[in-house]
């Protein structure tokens, strides 16, 4: 990573802080977008509070420790390694794991510079149920229409609930152009007719079962979003959301979120509209690592009279 190497020994606290918080998260400006009161959002001007967080104590207590080497990469890092995805001074017991309704899988762009970006965040919190891909080595996705939707802006794009009877759609049709193949292969009974038709009157459960996300500068993006392997897939944008990230990418509008933030409202929104049921805290400790890191920023911008 190309940030300086922050004497962490200096005796000033608040520079020391705004120090580490830059070497974890090399922003190129510390400029913060401002968390617009207006958006909707439900906590108002402070959208990371009121999160139902586990204790910060690891976390403090390891920025006292200050950098250490990476075990795999060797690399000098604080709290994990955004190279390898794994935990430095930090042990996988002290922070919060997270099982996820749905598989999240996160494209990186290869030029990306891995420290900038959040996505090691939701691999290290939901280990078993995020997998962080290089482009272009990607998955196909063919054949799982139904079950996978993007989450990228644009002019095809729908909003969650939106997604749902898109992917609902598709299902439908996929089962009726199978049942019709069938059909003029073999002789029906009429049994099997009628059991094919009792999901009728009640409505049908959301087939998502993978989401994808491009981790990926706002320009960088283009030659990802254009790979024809990603072009079937049902593009959802999150539209009401509007960043917290102290990277505010210059010239990007404002609700371009942090891939975390994206993760995190995505599955909310999903919960709520999907699943149907009331969103209690299930899926913030996605935000275990990016709240902590923002509120550490935060702090040194305010003693730095910048806020
Ligand atoms: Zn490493």
């Amino acid at each position: 990573m190309s940030t300086n190497s922050a004497d962490l020994s200096k005796s000033n606290k608040d520079v020391e802080c705004l120090e580490k918080a830059e070497c974890i998260g090399s922003p190129d400006s510390l400029e913060t977008a401002p968390c617009d009161s207006s958006s909707k959002n439900e906590h108002g001007k402070q959208p990371l509070q009121g999160l139902k967080l586990a204790s910060h104590e690891v976390l403090e207590r390891a920025q006292l420790t200050g950098r250490l080497k990476c075990s795999k990469c060797n690399g000098s890092r604080m709290f994990y390694c955004y190279t390898c995805f794994s935990l430095v001074g930090v042990s996988q017991q002290e922070i919060p794991t997270i099982k996820l309704p749905i598989k999240v899988d996160i494209i990186k762009h290869p030029n990306e510079t891995d420290g900038k970006s959040t996505a090691v965040h939701a691999k290290l919190i939901a280990p078993h149920d995020v997998t962080i891909y290089t482009y272009p080595c990607i998955p196909e996705y063919e054949g799982e229409r139904h079950t996978v939707a993007l989450v990228f802006p644009g002019p095809g794009s729908v909003t969650v609930e939106e997604m749902s009877k898109r992917l609902i759609e598709i299902d439908q049709r996929r089962s009726l152009s199978s049942q019709e193949e069938l059909c003029s292969k073999r002789a029906k009974h009429d049994n099997e007719a009628k059991d094919t038709g009792s999901a009728e009157g009640r409505p049908r459960d959301c087939p998502l079962q993978r989401v994808v996300f491009i981790d990926s500068t706002w320009n960088q993006t283009n030659k990802i979003i254009t790979d024809e392997r990603l072009q079937a897939l049902v593009q959802v944008e999150l539209k009401t959301r509007k960043t917290c990230f102290w990277r505010h990418q210059k010239g990007s509008p404002d609700t371009y979120l942090a891939t975390i933030e994206a993760i995190y409202y995505f599955l909310k929104d999903y919960h709520e509209q999907c699943l149907a049921q009331e969103y209690q805290g299930e899926y913030d400790n996605l935000l275990f690592f990016y709240a902590y890191l923002h509120q550490l920023i935060n702090k040194a911008k305010h003693s730095a009279g910048k806020l």
